[in-house]
C-alpha cells in the first residue's frame, strides 16, 4: 500500500475518501503515491478557513511574510534533488529539467519573499488644498489557484508566493494528474510558521474541486493556468459571479530562422523549443517558420540532430527527453501525426511509439516538413514532441505567418541582423519575444504572459504579480 496523501485544510491534513493513483509516465507499475482527491465539502472547508484567516494574515508584518517565503525557499533548495526526483517521476521531464524546475520554484519564494518588505504605496499632492491623497496596495482576500500537470513545482511556486507575499490567504488546487509537487509545497508550508488556515491544499478533479473553487462566493480572486477551453469556463465563472481572474493557456508559438541565421543557433533553438520537456511546455515553439535559402540545411541539420537525441526513462542518467505524461496525451501526438500526414505534410523524423526496458509513453520527437500555415497541425496546440517546418519567401511573409495564429505567448527569430531582430521584437504578436533564444526558458523575476486566446488578465511573475495579488485603494485626507 502505498503513502495516502492528504489535503491540508485549516491547518490540519484532511484524509478523504476518494483518492487518485499518480503513475510513473517512465514506468507505469511504478505508483508514486496515492493522493487525496477533495469533496466539494472539503472545499467549502478550505475556503472558510482560508476567509476567516484572511483578515489576519492581511495585517501580518512584511517582515513574518518575508520570513514564512524565505523558510519555504531554503526548503525547496535545500530538498531539491528529492524534489527534482520527484517531479521528474510523477511527470516525466528529466532529471536536469527536474531539478532546474525546483530551483526556480525556490527562486520565486526567494523573490516573493524579497518583495514582501518592498511593498510600497504612492502619496501626491491632492488638486485641492490641504488636502492629501495616497494610493496603497492591499490584499485580494482569498486567492483561488488552479495548475496543470506541467510544470507541477514551478507554477504552483509562482501563484502561491506573490499571493501570502501580498497578503492573500490561499486555496491551492494541483492538477489531478501530477499532484505529488504540490502536496510536497504544501507540506513545506505547513511547517513554515504560516497561520493556519491562510494556505489550504485541495487535491481532486476539475469537475469537483475546480468548479467548487471557481463557484464559491468567498473566493476573491482566481489565478488559472491551464488549457484554452478551461481558461474560457473559468472566465465565465468568474465574470458571472464579478471575481477577479487571471489566464494562463496554450499556445502555437513560432520560431522564425531567417537565412542569415546562424545555423547551429537556430537548431539549437529549434530542438530545446520545440522537444525539450517533450514539448510539453504552453511557450514550445511547434511551428518553425524557415526562409527558402537555409531551408534545407536547417531540415538536414535538426533531422541529424534528432536522430542523435536519447528518448527514455526520465531518471535515467542521460535521458534528453523524458516520455509523454499518459495515455491520454499520447494519444492525442499520435492523431496530430496521423492528422498532419493525411493533410499533406511530410514526416521527415520521429512520430513512432517507442519501447524501452519499462512500460512508459515513450514517443520519438516527430518533425513534419512542407506544412501550411493553414493546417491544423499548424493551428492547434498539440502540446507534445511534435512541430512542422513552414517555408516562407521572405522576412516578411515570415513575420506575417508567425503573427497569423489566435495565440500570442512566445515569438522566437534567429538571424543575424539587427534590423530584422528589432523590426520583429517590436512587431511579433506575442507577450513574450526571444532573438537567438529558444521560445521556451524564460527569467523569474520579470513578467510572464501572453497575447490574444494565450493569455488574459495581468501578467505574472516579477514585480507585475502585485496587479493581481493586490488591490488599490486611493485614500483622501484633509489635513
Ligand atoms: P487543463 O485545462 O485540463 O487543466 C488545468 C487545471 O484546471 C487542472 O488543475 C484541472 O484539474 C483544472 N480544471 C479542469 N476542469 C476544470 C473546471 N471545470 N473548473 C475548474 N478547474 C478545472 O490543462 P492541463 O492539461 O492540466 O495543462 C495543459 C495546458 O496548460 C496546455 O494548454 C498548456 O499550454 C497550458 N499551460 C499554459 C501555461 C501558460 O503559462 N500560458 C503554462 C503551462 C501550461
Amino acid at each position: 500500500m502505498s503513502k495516502h496523501h492528504a489535503n491540508f485544510i485549516a491547518g490540519e491534513w484532511v484524509a478523504s475518501a476518494e483518492a487518485s493513483r499518480n503513475v510513473n509516465p517512465s514506468d507505469t507499475n511504478d505508483v508514486v503515491g496515492e493522493y487525496a482527491r477533495a469533496s466539494a465539502a472539503d472545499v467549502a472547508n478550505a475556503i472558510a478557513a482560508a476567509k476567516a484567516a484572511s483578515h489576519g494574515w492581511a495585517r501580518s508584518t512584511p517582515q513574518e511574510r518575508h520570513d514564512v517565503l524565505r523558510r519555504v525557499a531554503d526548503e525547496i533548495l535545500a530538498r531539491k534533488d528529492e524534489l527534482g526526483r520527484l517531479l521528474s517521476r510523477e511527470e516525466g521531464k528529466t532529471l536536469a529539467e527536474g531539478i532546474g524546475e525546483t530551483i526556480r520554484a525556490s527562486q520565486i519564494f526567494a523573490f516573493f519573499a524579497g518583495e514582501a518588505l518592498r511593498l510600497a504605496g504612492e502619496k501626491i499632492a491632492s488638486v485641492r488644498p490641504g488636502v492629501e491623497v495616497e494610493m496603497t496596495r492591499e490584499p485580494m482576500g482569498v486567492i483561488g489557484i488552479i495548475t496543470p500537470w506541467n510544470f507541477p513545482i514551478a507554477i504552483p511556486a509562482w501563484k502561491i508566493a506573490p499571493a501570502l507575499c501580498y497578503g492573500n490567504a490561499v486555496v491551492f488546487k494541483p492538477a489531478d494528474l501530477v499532484p505529488g509537487c504540490g502536496w510536497a509545497i504544501a507540506e513545506i508550508i505547513a511547517r513554515s510558521g504560516l497561520p493556519k488556515g491562510v494556505f489550504n491544499l485541495v487535491m481532486g478533479r476539475g469537475s469537483v474541486v475546480g468548479e467548487a473553487i471557481l463557484k464559491s462566493r468567498d473566493v476573491h480572486a482566481v489565478t488559472f493556468t491551464g488549457s484554452a477551453a478551461t481558461g474560457r469556463h473559468v472566465a465565465a465563472t468568474c465574470a458571472g459571479r464579478m471575481a477577479k481572474f487571471q489566464l494562463e493557456m496554450g499556445g502555437k508559438n513560432p520560431l522564425v530562422v531567417l537565412d542569415d541565421a546562424d545555423l547551429k543557433t537556430a537548431v539549437e533553438c529549434a530542438l530545446n523549443g520545440a522537444f525539450f520537456s517533450t514539448g510539453q511546455r504552453c511557450t514550445a515553439s511547434s511551428r518553425l517558420i524557415v526562409t527558402e535559402g537555409i531551408h534545407d540545411r536547417f531540415v538536414a541539420a535538426l533531422s541529424e540532430r534528432l536522430a542523435g537525441v536519447v528518448v527514455d526513462d526520465a531518471l535515467k542518467a542521460g535521458t534528453q527527453i523524458g516520455p509523454v505524461v499518459d495515455q491520454s496525451q499520447l494519444d492525442q501526438d499520435l492523431d496530430y501525426i496521423r492528422i498532419g500526414t493525411q493533410e499533406g505534410a511530410k514526416l521527415v523524423s520521429g512520430g513512432q511509439i517507442l519501447n524501452r526496458a519499462t512500460p512508459g509513453f515513450y514517443l520519438a520527437p516527430a518533425l513534419f516538413t512542407e506544412a501550411t500555415n493553414a493546417m491544423r497541425i499548424s493551428r492547434e496546440e498539440i502540446f507534445g514532441p511534435v512541430a512542422s517546418v513552414i517555408r516562407a519567401k521572405s522576412y516578411d511573409e515570415a513575420l506575417a505567418i508567425a503573427n497569423d495564429t489566435e495565440y500570442g505567448l512566445s515569438s522566437g527569430i534567429c538571424t543575424t541582423s539587427l534590423k530584422h531582430a528589432s523590426h520583429f521584437k517590436r512587431n511579433a504578436e506575442a507577450g513574450m519575444v526571444m532573438v537567438n533564444l529558444p521560445t521556451a526558458g524564460v527569467d523569474y523575476h520579470v513578467p510572464f504572459g501572453g497575447r490574444k486566446a494565450s493569455s488574459y488578465g495581468p501578467r505574472e511573475q516579477g514585480r507585475y504579480a502585485a496587479e493581481f495579488f493586490t488591490q488599490v485603494k486611493t485614500s483622501y485626507i484633509l489635513a
